[in-house]
């Protein structure tokens, strides 16, 4: 998943090729992380 630099748009490239923010036509992207919490604590 990501996420555009600019304006934060989520962008699915669904095309495999070359993806432009369909909000604001940037081309930065900036990649998500889904799993970001990880609790691996056992108390
Ligand atoms: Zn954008």
């Amino acid at each position: 998943m990501y996420r555009c630099a600019k304006c934060g748009e989520p962008i699915r490239n669904d095309t495999g090729g070359q993806t432009q923010c369909d909000k604001c036509g940037s081309w930065i992207f900036i990649k998500e992380r889904p799993n970001e919490k990880k609790v691996l604590k056992s108390d």
